[in-house]
C-alpha cells in the first residue's frame, strides 16, 4: 500500500477548497474527436479534467477543429502539447522554445484565456527542457511517469501523475476514497490518458465506471491541473509573522487552513491569528 502524503513542508495545515483533504484530476493529451465523448460523461459527473492540445493538428483527420474547442472544454483547461507533437529530447533550445511557444500563443487564442500548461509530447522530459518551459512561463508540464501514490508533486515543471487510466484505476479510485487523511495531510488522485484509448479498446465503461464512483463524493475537490497547481502555489505563499502567530493571505486566490482544528477560509489580503506550532 502506498503512503499517503505527508503534506506540504508548511507549519499550518492547508486545505482544499470547501475544507476538503482530497483532490482529483485529470489530463488528457492530443485533442482527437473522442475527447467530445470524454466530456460528456465527466461533464454528468461534474469532474474537471485538463486537455493538451497540438494546435498544428487542429482540423486534420481525427483531431478536433480549431473553431469548436473553447465550447467544447468550456469549464474544463486547455493546455499545451507542443504545436507537432515532436520529440523535443532531439531539439535544441531555439526549436523547443518555438513549438511552446507558438502553441501557447495559438491556444491561448482560440480559448480565449492564456495558456499555461503543459505536457510533454512521448513524456520524454529532461532538466534541460524542464528549464526552457520554466522560462518561458510554463507553470506546470505533466510526464508519463506513474507514481501510483496520492501525494502532491515535488517540481511543478516535472509533474508525474498517479496513473494512467489503464492501471488498475478503479481499484486506485477506491484506495483513494477510503483511507483516511491523516490531518496536516492532503491526496491527489491525478489520472492521465488519451480520450482514443478507450474507443479503440472499446472501454468508455472504465471511465463511466471511474466517473460514477467518484463524482458524487463530497470529499473530493475536482479541479484542472491548472486549478491545483495555482492553489497550491498561492497555499505555499502564505505569510508568517516571526512568532508564527498570524499569518496572512497575501495572493489573490482564498486559501483554506486548519485554524485551532476548525477548517477556516483565507480570503485574499486577510490575516488570521493560529495557535503557535
Ligand atoms: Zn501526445
Amino acid at each position: 500500500m502506498e503512503q499517503l502524503p505527508a503534506g506540504m513542508n508548511h507549519p499550518l495545515d492547508i486545505l482544499f477548497p470547501g475544507g476538503k483533504t482530497r483532490a482529483l484530476t485529470l489530463s488528457y493529451d492530443d485533442g482527437t474527436v473522442h475527447d467530445r465523448e470524454l466530456i460528456r460523461i465527466l461533464n454528468r459527473f461534474g469532474i474537471k479534467a485538463t486537455f493538451h492540445l497540438n494546435s498544428g493538428r487542429l482540423g486534420s483527420e481525427g483531431y478536433l477543429r480549431a473553431g469548436d474547442i473553447r465550447s467544447l472544454y468550456d469549464g474544463h483547461e486547455i493546455a499545451s502539447h507542443t504545436v507537432t507533437h515532436p520529440h523535443l529530447c532531439e531539439f535544441d533550445e531555439p526549436l523547443i522554445v518555438s513549438e511552446v511557444s507558438r502553441d501557447m500563443a495559438s491556444l491561448s487564442e482560440l480559448a480565449g484565456y492564456p495558456v499555461r500548461g503543459f505536457s510533454y509530447p512521448y513524456g520524454e522530459y529532461s532538466d534541460f527542457i524542464s528549464g526552457v518551459l520554466r522560462a518561458l512561463g510554463v507553470a506546470y508540464a505533466r510526464t508519463v511517469r506513474s507514481t501510483h501514490g496520492y501525494a502532491l508533486p515535488e517540481n511543478f515543471l516535472q509533474w508525474h501523475p498517479t496513473c494512467h487510466h489503464g492501471e488498475d484505476l478503479l481499484d486506485r479510485t477506491r484506495t483513494f476514497l477510503d483511507r483516511d487523511v491523516p490531518q496536516g495531510a492532503l491526496a491527489l488522485l491525478y489520472v492521465w490518458g488519451h480520450s482514443y484509448e478507450f474507443h479503440d479498446r472499446n472501454d468508455w465503461n472504465l471511465m463511466a465506471d471511474f466517473a460514477r464512483e467518484i463524482g458524487g463524493d463530497r470529499s473530493v475537490w475536482f479541479c484542472t491541473n491548472i486549478e491545483l497547481c495555482d492553489y497550491l502555489m498561492a497555499a505555499g505563499r502564505l505569510e508568517h509573522s516571526a512568532d508564527k502567530t498570524t499569518i496572512v493571505n497575501s495572493g489573490d486566490i482564498p486559501v483554506w487552513i486548519v485554524r485551532d482544528r476548525i477548517p477556516c477560509e483565507l480570503m485574499p489580503g486577510q490575516s488570521t491569528r493560529v495557535r503557535p506550532a
